[in-house]
């Protein structure tokens, strides 16, 4: 056969040649050890957990090493573009942090290395298919979907691989001629690869890759005539992959585990096309634990599984990386401890460090750091963020805080001082919620009085209004507190209730409880007279008297 004819018969329209390409996209200039990392995502319009852990692999490998991270459109699926995508894609990104140097962005491409929609790099998909049918690597297969169909059928009754390969591969070795007569007949065909692995399952040979987190991957080589180029002239994701990560001079392909039962196909296309592999890192699967049970995190089931989910609660871009950093590497936290004011991007990140079974995601862990986390910041930049957040999602509370921010901050420091700053704060709902007593129309009653101390409330709010000084300091405040508790017969020390409870009512803290409800609405809160000073006085005597009736 003359694959040179065969070459020419199926794509008299390309005219370049693989060497032309190379000249186009010649290696980077990049440091010695720079790494070169992409994303790829589908523009599907969901964009998720996993995409955002992946995009951080890439990000610090790529910033680490001098390297350039790029963004590349695998928009070969036309069924499932959604408008918008990329924007989608790039902003969600964009919030946490996360850019890139080249690639398709907001306004077009940038870089040298394009086109980054894998939809505009037809041409030169097809050349380096035309290159692999010249030399006899690839072949056109005529098979229709009724003929695979009875394949698959038989090889499911002989218990046998299914797929094209051996026997099956029924076009392998059509001559000149009979590939001509289909084509003038109107016969549509792909282009599978003409496999070098053997043709006897049983007797595939093993092949070994160096994966940038799970070390050496052992696995069958592959021996199918997969396709690499549809009908309709696009790319299979193989043949997309191999071509786009050679061109584009990817050094480390970070993706998702379900990848590696196709390696082999990626392998053997990097053989046949002569390219030089670059390193495979496999990310786990994303997990959570749902009652007790490791499972993956599902769209259906698990709102944190999107990204929108944490911009819509107000996680602060921060907390979310910091604690996706703590299950990227397994000893970040450790790094954490020892440098507690070390920005991030300092931590060494190392592939070899990735869990390699499944990262488990946890909510109650990424509040916790985000705790952490939020305590660091200053409130004026905490009160910008509130308000920013409040903009997009939760517009009616935003006059609030807008032309209110002393207030507000006073209120977000609360607690914040001293050796062990309280840790209250996680995300904008939540903070709303953790707050919102400041704010008439938002303050109510939640909690109920505590049993023993109900029958005296309104005694000790009478009282305690009675004697209400607001220039008091705390201990002034107290004293009168203890005061009022010992005359009313509850301990003035919660140890001496404790000793003798016959004795007692209950102790003080029962009776600041009943203080804390009328003034705040609830029974825990942080410190009571460090809240009145910010409520101010007026507001501070309404609520009382308004429990007392
Ligand atoms: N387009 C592929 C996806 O969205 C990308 C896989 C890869 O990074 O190679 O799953």
């Amino acid at each position: 056969m003359n694959y040179n004819k065969l070459a020419e018969l199926l794509f008299p329209q390309i005219t370049k040649a693989p060497q032309d390409y190379e000249s186009i996209y010649p290696p980077r200039s990049l440091p010695e050890g720079a790494r070169v990392t992409r994303l790829g995502p589908s523009p599907t319009g969901f964009i998720h957990l996993g995409n955002l852990y992946g995009a951080f692999v890439d990000e610090r490998l790529a910033r680490q090493s001098g390297g350039i991270f790029y963004l590349r459109i695998e928009d070969t699926d036309d069924k499932r573009y959604v408008e918008g995508a990329v924007e989608t894609i790039i902003t969600a990104l964009d919030f946490f942090g996360i850019d890139f140097d080249e690639g398709a962005s907001l306004d077009g491409s940038r870089g040298d290395y394009g086109p980054y929609y894998q939809s505009q790099r037809g041409e030169i998909y097809q050349c380096y298919v035309k290159e692999l049918v010249s030399k006899g690597l690839a072949y056109p297969c005529f098979l229709t979907e009724d003929e695979i169909a009875k394949i698959r059928k038989a090889q499911e009754e002989n218990k046998e691989n299914p797929g094209i390969y051996g026997s099956y591969a029924a076009c392998r070795d059509l001559s000149l001629e009979e590939v001509q007569q289909n084509i003038d007949a109107g016969k549509s065909y792909v282009i599978r690869l003409r496999s070098g692995g053997n043709q006897d399952p049983e007797k595939a040979r093993t092949i070994s890759v160096g994966d940038g987190i799970r070390g050496t991957l052992s696995m069958p080589e592959n021996y199918q005539d997969v396709v690499i180029l549809k009908a309709t002239g696009i790319p299979t994701y193989h043949f997309a992959h191999v071509v786009d990560d050679h061109l584009m001079r990817t050094t480390h392909v970070v993706r998702g585990e379900e990848w590696i039962s196709s390696l082999p196909i990626h392998v053997e296309l990097f053989e046949k096309l002569g390219f030089e592999m670059p390193v495979f890192c496999h990310t786990a699967q994303l997990m959570k634990l749902d009652n007790g049970n490791k499972r993956k995190l599902s769209k259906r089931k698990d709102p944190e599984l999107s990204l929108d989910y944490y911009r819509q609660e107000g996680y602060m871009p921060e907390a979310v990386r910091e604690y996706l950093l703590t299950i990227l590497n397994s000893n970040y936290e450790e790094w954490r401890q020892a440098n507690p004011d070390a920005d991030a991007e300092e931590f060494p990140f190392q592939t070899e460090k990735m869990s390699n079974s499944g990262a488990l995601f946890d909510l109650d862990k990424l509040n916790d750091v985000s705790k952490d986390v939020l305590v660091k910041i200053p409130a004026s930049r905490l009160c910008q963020f509130m308000k920013d957040w409040a903009k997009e999602f939760m517009p009616d509370i935003l006059p609030l805080f807008e032309g209110h921010e002393d207030y507000i901050e006073k209120i977000l420091d609360l607690g914040r001082s001293g050796k062990k700053p309280r840790k209250d704060l996680v995300c904008g709902k939540q903070i709303f919620g953790f707050i919102r007593y400041f704010f008439d129309d938002h303050f109510e009653i939640e909690d109920e009085y505590p049993q023993n101390a109900a029958a005296d409330a309104k005694e000790i709010l009478t009282r305690y209004l009675d004697t209400y000084a607001h220039s008091d300091d705390q201990s002034q405040w107290f004293d009168k507190i203890r005061a009022i508790a010992e005359d009313l017969n509850y301990a003035a020390r919660p140890k001496d209730y404790k000793k003798n409870p016959d004795q007692y009512k209950g102790h003080v803290g029962d009776v600041s409880t009943i203080i804390r409800i009328a003034v705040m609405g609830r029974s825990q809160s942080p410190d009571i007279w460090e809240i009145q000073q910010i409520l101010g006085e007026e507001r501070t005597r309404q609520r009382i008297s308004a429990q007392i009736g």
